[in-house]
């Protein structure tokens, strides 16, 4: 079944030259697979394993988590990547049994992700070994993320807990402007970067993601939100290190080629997103994804850099 999947829904992600970028699901857990495959995903970018902790008085236990994880794991064939996030609890995610320390006037700023994670280490710890025990035996390998990492103190106590699982392969999302602007810094314990452009523009652009009303400030073509990204992609390929997209940003056909335009590696997204986006890419070489990225980056606004985008990339648009 995975074969036929695979055949039907136009092969692995590449621009028109042959620049392979994998392209990844976005996943809630394992009800999400089916649509995954049929897409032809290559794996996942970005498992929200929230939604096994939502709804509940208590955390799963050990067993739950690792068979939740096992399946997902199971589903990609030998060297696909599979990342999993660790629990992104707080904010727009609240989870009854983990309330804030104290009362938040901004929660969106307050205690969330690896914050809400690093006050009890031992939720994170159980979920990590859930998580090791599940990919023991599994083609996929598994990699593991935080939400809501800030610096590099963050990402190297994130790294730590990963180590001390047995999990290999650890990396942190790029959500929060200071952690774009010090990828260079993160770089040193994180294996890989994710930008979540979904935060990344609320925090950049100051522009609470759940509220109406604010247009233009919602959009990751907003110049400072691509600066942004421009910035970590640089910082992780002059580390080494691979460095994803799995925001809303990588479902929209033509900014996801500016993304690899700029330096992007891989691109994470709702399933049903999957075949516009390995069209869209297979229409442009990447020397035009970077043409576009460049026009874009130079653009004063979000308007402005999709015209440009769309000019260097006639036949993406
Ligand atoms: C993001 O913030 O862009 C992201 C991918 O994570 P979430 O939408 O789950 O916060
Ligand atoms: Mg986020």
């Amino acid at each position: 079944a995975r074969e036929a999947a695979a055949a039907n829904s136009g092969g692995p992600g590449a621009t028109a030259d042959g620049h392979r970028v994998p392209l990844l699901a976005n996943i809630g857990g394992p009800k999400d697979l089916p649509a995954a495959l049929e897409n032809g995903a290559e794996g996942v970018g970005l498992y929200r394993t929230e939604f096994l902790f939502l709804d509940r008085g208590d955390a799963p236990g050990h067993e739950e988590q690792v068979e939740a994880y096992r399946t997902v794991l199971d589903a990609f064939p030998a060297g696909s990547k599979v990342v999993v996030r660790t629990l992104d609890a707080g904010a727009d995610k609240p989870l009854a049994f983990l309330p804030p320390p104290g009362e938040e006037p901004n929660p969106a700023l307050g205690v969330r992700g690896l914050r809400m994670m690093r006050r009890h280490p031992e939720m994170l710890s159980s979920q990590l070994s859930a998580l090791a025990e599940a990919a023991g035996g599994a083609q996929a390998v598994l990699n593991v993320m935080a939400p809501m990492v800030t610096d590099a103190e963050d990402a190297a106590w994130f790294a730590e807990r990963a180590r001390e699982a047995g999990i290999e392969h650890a990396g942190v999302m790029v959500e929060v402007p200071a952690a774009a602007l010090g990828a260079r810094h993160l770089a040193r314990s994180a294996d890989f970067f994710s930008i979540g452009t979904n935060d990344l523009t609320q925090y950049a652009c100051a522009a609470d993601r759940e509220a109406g009303g604010l247009g233009r400030f919602q959009d990751p073509w907003q110049p400072g939100v691509l600066e942004l990204i421009a910035t970590t992609a640089r910082a992780a390929a002059a580390a080494d290190r691979p460095c994803g997209v799995c925001g809303e940003a990588a479902a929209d056909p033509l900014l996801a080629c500016v993304l690899v335009g700029a330096g992007v590696t891989t691109l994470s997204m709702g399933a049903s997103a999957l075949p516009l986006v390995r069209a869209a890419l297979g229409r442009a070489t990447l020397e035009e994804c970077k043409a576009a990225a460049s026009a874009a980056l130079d653009a004063p606004g979000a308007d402005e850099a999709k015209r440009a985008a769309r000019e260097a990339l006639p036949g993406v648009a």
